[in-house]
């Protein structure tokens, strides 16, 4: 079960012939450079007849980007490389027909535009709907990479606005799309006018970028960010083959400038639904100091079938690690439901025993455990 590949930091790709060093390391370069047809594609990989007709149809459907630095870790052979899967588009993705459009209802969870409640004291603020890449699992997927659309300034200071009148909010999560798309500048004035709001305890981003376009993470990126502290940062690796060097270095960073890092990642198919290759993910992950924090049930959401995977098979997963690795390299296994996020997984109370509680501990021997009248 343990891929041999992975269990070292990928080589970097070469960088292509032509490219400077420094280039390539930029995020204004990556995100012109950004892989966006067929024959972009071709560059990195030999797409076979089925990719290629998926990018051509479902172009229309949901954006078809890849940065030249995600693209350089795909198997150019291997159509089932769990890197190659989580971006080039697959005729499957045509022949789902059982996924919604919103499977949490989040229009209906959002009292001004771009802001998702579901907890009384936490939002989800969605700050834009671009990504560096467009993931081909994406919950968003109905809001983000439409072209066009890019959010005012007015439309950021009405949601302010909210999040000021709504003293019970203490904790704000940035998401979108991804805030890290923002320069710096704009970042900034987010930030700092978040900052003015006194209810405002804990600011949070939600970013791919660590993962896909890991030269985002500059130092003045994270002189900003540690301007504005408490910030948390949640990133999201899928599969140990992302940690490479420079997203090591992007994490670093930020765990540098006293930002926590934790990661969600989402449980699919073929990806990441193997206990060698999830246990494998999460201690790597605590060896570059990021936190597993959440792994998410795929959600029922349009064109994403051949992601899922039964929900017992994720428990077993999860369950397999308890006791056989640190416990901070365990992510909680949840379901995204439009009441919030659930926790799946077995219960260990085995039940009751006179007045003791029977419990099952990870190797399944049982203990009974005395317990205090109420
Ligand atoms: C996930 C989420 C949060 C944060 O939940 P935590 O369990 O505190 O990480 C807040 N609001 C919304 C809408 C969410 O989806
Ligand atoms: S980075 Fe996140 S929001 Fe953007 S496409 Fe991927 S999953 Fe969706």
């Amino acid at each position: 079960m343990e891929a041999s590949s992975c269990r070292r930091f990928p080589a970097p790709a070469a960088i292509p012939k032509g490219v400077e060093p420094g280039d390539w390391e930029s995020f204004a370069w990556q995100m012109q450079n950004r892989v966006r047809s067929l024959e972009d594609l071709k560059a990195w990989i030999e797409p076979t007849s089925e990719e290629a007709q998926a990018v051509g149809d479902l172009e229309r459907r949901f954006r078809f980007v890849i940065t030249p630095y995600y693209a350089s870790l795909m198997d150019p052979r291997d159509p089932e490389c769990p890197i190659r899967r989580q971006v080039v588009p697959s005729p499957l993705e045509a022949q789902d027909s059982a996924g919604l459009a919103d499977p949490l209802d989040e229009v209906l969870h959002s009292p001004v535009k771009n802001v998702i409640r579901v907890y009384p004291d936490r939002i989800a603020f969605c700050v834009n709907n671009e990504c560096a890449l467009y993931c081909r699992f994406c919950l968003r997927k109905r809001m983000v990479g439409e072209t066009g659309w890019s959010m005012q300034k007015r439309e950021l200071e009405v949601a302010l606005e909210w999040i000021a009148d709504n003293p019970e909010i203490r904790d704000v999560l940035l998401t979108g799309g991804d805030p890290l798309v923002f320069s710096d500048e704009r970042l900034d004035w987010l930030l700092t006018r978040l900052r003015a709001i006194p209810h405002v305890e804990v600011i949070r981003l939600g970013t791919r970028l660590p993962v896909t376009l890991p030269y985002r993470v500059t130092e003045a990126l994270c002189r900003i960010l540690e301007r504005h502290h408490p910030i948390w940062v949640n990133t999201h690796f899928n599969h140990p083959r992302e940690i490479t060097e420079p997203a090591t270095e992007a994490c670093l960073r930020l765990v540098r400038a006293g930002i926590p890092v934790g990661n969600q990642s989402v449980l699919m198919r073929g990806i990441n639904d193997d206990p060698g290759i999830m246990k494998e993910l999460c201690e790597q992950l605590v060896r570059i100091r990021v936190r597993p924090y959440y792994c998410y049930q795929a959600q029922l959401l349009e064109g994403t079938g051949h992601f899922r995977v039964p929900i017992e098979r994720g428990i077993e997963i999860f369950e397999s690690m308890r006791g056989r690795t640190s416990g901070f390299a365990i992510p909680r296994y949840v379901l995204d439901t439009p009441h919030g996020k659930v926790p799946l997984e077995r219960s260990s109370i085995l039940g009751r025993e006179g007045d003791a509680v029977l419990v099952q501990a990870w190797n399944g021997k049982t203990w009974r455990e005395p317990n205090p009248p109420d």
